[in-house]
């Protein structure tokens, strides 16, 4: 018994070795083929070796204004070059505590959204059932859509959603059900996600209708408008999301928006007195130790942003979203 509890802790030492980012003392951090985190690239039918998967959908099909976000993950990628591998913040050192790769791209169908969300809950579905903890970069925000249908499957998630819009709207043009304005409600009809159990922060902006935010709260999502936000303070913000998600398993989905467009204009849907991005590393670090399942970072358009700082936010929250992940794995 003690000898066989030893290889399993020499093979998972031997993992965490092979699986570790090309160190920039190596090779400059603008050398070599861009991966997230510069981590070895894995072929998504090899995810068992791994704990946390890294992945992007390049999909934008789901816009309602301006396009762009299809190019996140490639944008993501070459700024992610820049992280390093610990948390100056919280010291965590997330490639010592789990085995990463960038398992590339969904193969998406750029023309058509059923079944382009198809193929995500495939690719999604197939990492968890490899027991992968999944980390996508958007494209728009409809990917967590087939992402919670996975991890829902057999019992409802909470999650966290942090974004300067609710994605909880029914229709949008001509009767389309399925848009970035839409995901979450979707994925509350599909009985997927814990409605009690979601908290929305950093919502502002102007509304199609004053009953706009309705239907969430009728459902027992908990709404934590930018103005409650303000005037309450990041840190009771933290407590109360903590306790609405409590213990149960809980997604985490970043909408880039959720930051002013000073810090973020390479995105879709811009809406002004967002976040700052000290304020969004200090919120997403509030959420340690939560029993984290999943996580999003999307809207990332980096056609819109010629100074690359969307990008860099993206990666920036990939990363921070990387060390929750990985303190909840180990
Ligand atoms: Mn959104
Ligand atoms: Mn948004």
């Amino acid at each position: 018994m003690l000898q066989r509890r030893s290889d399993v802790l020499a093979r998972s030492s031997d993992r965490l070795e092979h699986f570790q980012p090309v160190s920039g003392m190596v090779l400059p951090r603008f050398a070599g083929i861009a991966t997230f985190m510069r981590l070895p690239h894995l072929d998504p039918t090899e995810a068992g070796r791994i704990d946390i998967g890294l992945f992007g959908i390049p999909f934008d099909g789901g816009t309602t204004n301006r396009p762009g976000a299809r190019l996140g993950p490639r944008g993501v990628r070459e700024a992610s070059a820049l992280m390093r591998l610990v948390n100056g913040a919280t010291l965590v050192a997330p490639y010592e505590l789990c085995a990463c790769a960038d398992l590339g791209d969904v193969p998406v169908n750029p023309n058509d959204i059923p079944d382009t969300l198809q193929r995500i809950e495939t690719f999604v579905g197939s990492l968890v059932e490899q027991g992968v903890t999944p980390l996508a970069v958007g494209g728009d925000h409809l990917l967590s859509y087939p992402a919670l249908r996975v991890l829902g499957r057999e019992r409802p998630v909470g999650m966290i959603h942090i974004d300067a819009h609710t994605d909880t709207g029914d229709v949008f043009y001509g009767g389309q059900r399925l848009t970035h304005g839409t995901p979450f409600r979707r994925a509350i009809e599909d009985g997927v996600l814990d409605p009690t159990r979601t908290v929305q922060i950093g919502i502002r902006g102007t509304m199609y209708a004053l009953d706009e935010r309705d239907w969430g709260r009728d459902q027992g999502i908990r709404i934590i408008d930018m103005e409650e936000t303000v005037e309450r303070g990041l840190l009771a913000v933290i407590a109360e999301a903590r306790a609405i998600v409590s213990d149960g398993p809980t997604y985490v989905s970043f909408d880039v928006d959720a930051l002013d467009p000073a810090y973020t204009p390479g995105t879709g849907t811009p809406e002004i007195c967002g976040f700052t991005s000290r304020e969004v590393l200090q919120l997403v670090r509030g959420f340690r130790g939560l029993n984290l399942i999943g996580a999003d970072v999307v809207e990332v358009a980096p056609p819109l942003d010629p100074t690359g700082t969307t990008a860099l936010v993206g990666a920036t929250l990939v990363f921070e979203l990387l060390c929750l992940l990985a303190e909840a794995r180990a």
